[in-house]
């Protein structure tokens, strides 16, 4: 169950956000603010402020939350009082009442108890919410928006007709005072929390913000979709086709339990699942065949159901059984008649639409004929948020080196005390791979240390493996320790792996272990060797550590967290503009070919990492690109993590 946390001071969106969000993705919604509000609510109707009359009147009168995005409701006992705490009244009681340790206890429970009856995701909103109601949240974000916005967006909603755009800016800036200054969790962003400005951000826009963290976080379930059909029909063959890679899959034999393995696919920018089925038992009875719980048992957890029959064979008795548990099941399928490697197999293929399926889809698994246009028509029916399991939102940090840099000793020396939970966890669809690990009080993924602890004895020759588990530890991170031994010089094999890193876009933190062995004249050749080498990404932070000794291992966690925040981070486009505005009056980019370009504007296009896109009138020179990205860097700061400078010439102006 994921759990996003969105905190900020009142006014900045929360509310609307959080429910667009859920609604989105099909999850629940808490408003914390409301549970609040009607603690205030009920103490000017029992006219008390007794902190044990009100925890009385309240274990009397029960509060519950409705938590559906779309009609969220509170009541107190059967009263529905969505309504009423929305008043003057309420509103300037309310922070009298969240000051108070001991209402914020009782109503810390009942947050928790609300979060721990979600289904498959919740969107909680208020001030402490990733603080304190739920410090594990897979995505914390902090929304903020400057004072008159704010008091802009509150006027709208309020309805209170004497009321002046001064009192209601006075209102909120009064209680932001209050719930940043109290005792009892006071209003602060944690530390790993996302910061999203939207004060230049419609509702549409701020929500989209954050779904594009969740999609890059893979907290949206991805979309499954099964691969049904008879044994022989070449299932296999068009899995392999879709993923694209080599990986082994067992041919279609009867009986190999093989039943529901899950691959990862991507076409035309789109993640989603196949997963391969187990097909046929036969009943008891010794004549009669139905179909597997395994084929049984993927139909129900899969979005989308691609019925695979052999049209050279044509559809069997066989296929019929498949055929009726289909349509039972009531969701979008598709239906595929595999082995058309030939116009004359087409022809016969198309008896197939008496299976009342629809459109079979002619392919060749085999020769790949047809198969991009099977997956346009599948990657177009695939549902937004799909039935997958997500990740648990840990960050996912590859720890990757050459063989005998100690990256099994820093493992150890990270994981300290914490051995505990250092343990091979499951990845979502591969094979137990990963480590939890807590450092900087907070659980990290490190993904795929089975290979590390493999790697440190492995013997040359397997190169080409090493290189490919590295290329897909890189893929399943967001941020790579990239560790080198500081007590040698730099070697090809690690100037390979680095450009391996640079070229994965993933934010970087560069560890230089076994720093107990390195002496002064040492030193002075390493701080030559990575000005050489390293030199053109004096972006990255470096932590110098012993694993050996444990010397420095508290560094890694805030290095790591910078370095994400950084490759998540959005500069609001009116800021970056009246930036670029200035560099380019103070230094114009080259003349070429007797034209000045003009530079018209720019737009941050993306996150994970930052990429941004510059219009301009003609050709820039690489080395201002260059210089743009340098003064982007220190006028924003992205400490850790590549960033994307793209110059686009407007089309009016191309000649
Ligand atoms: O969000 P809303 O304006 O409805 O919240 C009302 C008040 O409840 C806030 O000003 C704050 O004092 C308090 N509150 C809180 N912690 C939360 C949610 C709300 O202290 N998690």
């Amino acid at each position: 169950m994921i759990v996003v946390a969105l905190d900020g001071p009142s006014g900045a969106g929360k509310s609307s956000t959080s429910k667009g969000v859920a609604l989105r993705a099909g999850w629940n919604y808490l408003d914390t603010g409301a549970l609040y509000r009607a603690v205030a609510f009920l103490a000017l109707e029992i006219k008390s402020d007794d902190t044990n009359d009100i925890l009385a009147a309240l274990a009397v009168k029960r509060i519950t939350f409705n938590a559906d995005p779309k009609k969220p409701e509170i009541f107190l006992a059967d009263r529905n009082i969505s309504e009423e705490i929305r008043t003057l009244n309420v509103t300037n009681k309310v922070s009298q009442i969240a000051a108070n340790p001991e209402i914020r206890a009782e109503l810390l429970k009942l947050q928790r108890s609300i979060i721990g009856k979600a289904e498959r995701g919740i969107v909680v909103e208020g001030r402490d919410i990733g603080t304190v109601v739920s410090p594990d949240a897979a995505l914390k974000v902090y929304l903020t928006a400057d004072i008159d916005a704010r008091t802009m967006r509150r006027e709208n909603e309020l309805n209170e007709v004497a009321i002046t755009t001064e009192d209601v800016a006075l209102s909120l800036t009064s209680r932001d005072e209050l719930d940043s200054s109290r005792k009892a969790s006071p209003l602060v962003m944690a530390s790993d929390a996302v910061h999203v400005d939207s004060t230049e951000l419609t509702l549409e826009e701020t929500i989209e913000r954050v779904w594009e963290l969740l999609v890059e976080r893979s907290l949206l379930g991805l979309p499954i979709v099964a691969i049904l059909g008879r044994p022989n029909v070449g299932k296999s063959t068009l899995i392999n086709r879709f993923i694209g890679r080599r990986e082994a899959i067992v041919e279609d034999t009867p009986g190999v339990t093989r039943d529901r393995v899950q691959y990862e696919c991507e076409w035309g920018g789109r993640r989603f699942i196949v997963m391969d089925t187990g097909g046929w038992e036969s009943k008891p009875d010794g004549i009669s065949v139905a179909i597997s719980a395994g084929a049984e048992l993927a139909m129900e957890e899969a979005d989308i159901l691609a019925f695979v029959v052999d049209a050279q064979v044509g559809a069997l008795d066989e296929d019929d059984v498949m055929v009726q548990e289909l349509r039972k099941a009531k969701k979008p399928t598709i239906l595929i008649a595999n082995k058309v490697d030939g116009d004359h197999d087409e022809a016969d293929a198309h008896a197939l639409w008496n299976l009342g399926l629809g459109e079979p889809h002619f392919v060749s698994g085999l020769h790949g004929r047809g198969s991009g246009d099977l997956l346009d028509t599948i990657v177009n029916s695939l549902p937004e948020v799909g039935r997958a399991q997500t990740q648990d939102g840990y960050r996912r940090i590859a720890l990757i080196g050459r063989p005998n840099v100690g990256k099994s000793s820093l493992l150890n020396a990270l994981a300290g005390e914490n051995r505990s939970i250092v343990d091979d966890v499951a990845g979502t669809t591969r094979d137990p791979v990963d480590s939890l690990i807590e450092i900087g009080g907070q659980v990290w993924r490190f993904v795929d240390t089975a290979g590390i602890k493999k790697r440190a004895n492995q013997a040359s020759g397997t190169d080409y493996y090493a290189t490919l588990r590295t290329q897909t530890a890189l893929e399943r991170s967001e941020c790579v320790a990239l560790v080198l031994d500081a007590s040698v010089p730099i070697s090809e094999q690690d100037l390979r792996i680095i450009s391996m890193v640079e070229e994965s876009g993933k934010a970087m933190v560069l560890v230089l272990n076994k720093w107990d062995l390195v002496d002064e004249d040492r030193r002075e050749k390493l701080e030559k060797e990575l000005d050489r080498h390293l030199g053109h990404i004096e972006w990255v932070q470096r932590v110098n550590v012993a694993a050996k000794t444990g010397w420095h291992r508290d560094r890694l966690a805030p290095a790591l967290r910078t370095a994400l925040s950084s490759w998540e981070k959005r500069v609001p486009t009116s800021k970056l503009n009246s930036f670029l505005g200035a560099l380019i009056g103070a230094t114009p980019p080259p003349v070429r070919g007797g034209k000045q370009p003009k530079v018209y504007y720019a737009t941050q296009a993306g996150i994970a990492p930052p990429k941004f896109v510059v219009f301009s009138s003609g050709w820039i020179e690489p080395s201002y690109r260059r210089f743009i990205e340098r003064r982007l860097r220190e006028e924003f700061g992205f400490p850790g993590t590549p960033v994307q400078v793209a110059v686009r010439v407007k089309e009016r102006d191309k000649e």
